[in-house]
């Protein structure tokens, strides 16, 4: 039986970054403002979450938020301690971190070592260093592909996270990233299309109007081909999308930008909307006159179907079918039938090939 997964996160906000990154105010991102960061920080935030904790579950202690190995050695070894203490204990599994290029290096990692640590997620954001110099992120990307080769030579699980739709970037540019992300092969992956938050150069920039985000329907686009880059690559792509928490909404620290709180969704359904829409194109489905069943996986059939069932409406719509109907199946082949007769088949590997073939034909929404 696959365990359940329990993250306990532990935002270590700013305390590590020698830097101002354009896009960032980490304490907002954090939610958290001005508190200590210590070891019974640590202690205080995993005690609350052990009582529920069951033997069923995987249990992982996330430091997130700052740059974790940029922070102060002695404060660090601190953090970690606590972390381990929990580990030794068997209460918690695993151990992760996230942090920035530039603060990787041979000792780092061995510290990182000696407490316990499993998983380090680097913020590469963009492997183009023009980009990265307008976003003033101080680091190049010499420094991502280095510091992932360490990461990966020391053995722990490397995440990388990417930020499409940076100031200086383009889709050609975003793309160019996945690919060179892909071919320093990390483990997991997070794409968090650019926002702009409140009390960040990027706001001045945009209220300049020097800087012009994504728009939403724009970043479920370059996400959905990140995405299938990553999967037909066999590569975990774990978050699409900043998560929605108090200060992360648009109502508060977020002012313009491609935010949604189900952005993964969006993307997933662009991809499954375009799968089913290139295999209905190849079927003479104008002379079926009449309904389809789509017989798929229960775990699919939201992001065939679409949020309120935009993508049903939208295939009825453009191929004149009267109803399209679903059917459980246990097994991960897709299948569309008429009037029993089966017309096409796919699998969930093909619809992300699928997708990165169809930016380069001619059908659009
Ligand atoms: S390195 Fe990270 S924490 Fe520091 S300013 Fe940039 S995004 Fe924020």
């Amino acid at each position: 039986m696959n365990k359940k997964m329990k993250i306990i996160p532990i935002f270590v906000p700013h305390v590590g970054c020698p830097n101002n990154c354009v896009f960032c105010n980490q304490r907002r991102i954090t939610g958290q403002k001005n508190f200590a960061v210590d070891g019974e920080y640590v202690h205080n935030i995993v005690e609350k979450y052990i009582a529920t904790i069951d033997e069923n579950t995987h249990t992982e202690i996330a430091f997130f938020g700052g740059s974790f190995t940029a922070i102060d050695n002695e404060i660090q070894e601190e953090l970690l301690r606590a972390a381990k203490h929990y580990k030794d204990l068997g209460i918690v599994n695993s151990i992760r971190c996230s942090t920035r290029p530039d603060a990787i290096n041979d000792e780092i990692l061995q510290l990182q070592k000696k407490y316990g640590m499993d998983i380090i997620e680097l913020g590469i954001q963009s492997l183009d260093d023009e980009v990265l110099k307008i976003s003033n992120r101080g680091h190049n990307k010499k420094q991502s592909i280095e510091a992932s080769r360490l990461i990966k030579e020391h053995g722990f699980i490397l995440g990388h996270q990417i930020m499409p739709g940076l100031p200086g970037s383009s889709r050609e540019k975003d793309i160019k990233t996945c690919i060179e992300s892909i071919e320093m092969k990390p483990d997991i992956v997070r794409i968090y299309p650019t926002l702009i938050i409140k009390d960040t150069e990027l706001f001045e920039m945009y209220e300049k109007g020097s800087y012009k985000p994504l728009s939403l329907d724009e970043a479920i686009e370059i996400s959905a081909y990140i995405y299938s880059l990553y999967r037909v690559n066999d590569i975990n792509v774990i978050r699409i999308g900043l998560q929605n928490t108090d200060s992360i909404n648009e109502d508060e620290d977020v002012k313009a930008g491609p935010f949604h709180p189900a952005l993964r969704q969006l993307v997933e359904e662009r991809i499954y909307y375009y799968a089913l829409m290139s295999k209905l194109n190849k079927l003479n489905i104008k002379e079926l006159q009449g309904s389809i069943v789509i017989h798929a996986p229960d775990n699919l059939i939201s992001n065939l179907a679409g949020q309120k069932k935009s993508n049903i409406n939208k295939l009825k719509e453009k191929f004149s079918i009267k109803q399209i109907s679903f059917k459980k199946k246990k097994d991960d082949i897709i299948e569309i039938y008429h009037k029993n007769n089966r017309l096409c088949s796919f699998n969930k590997s093909e619809i992300f090939q699928n997708y990165l073939n169809m930016q380069q034909g001619d059908l659009c929404i």
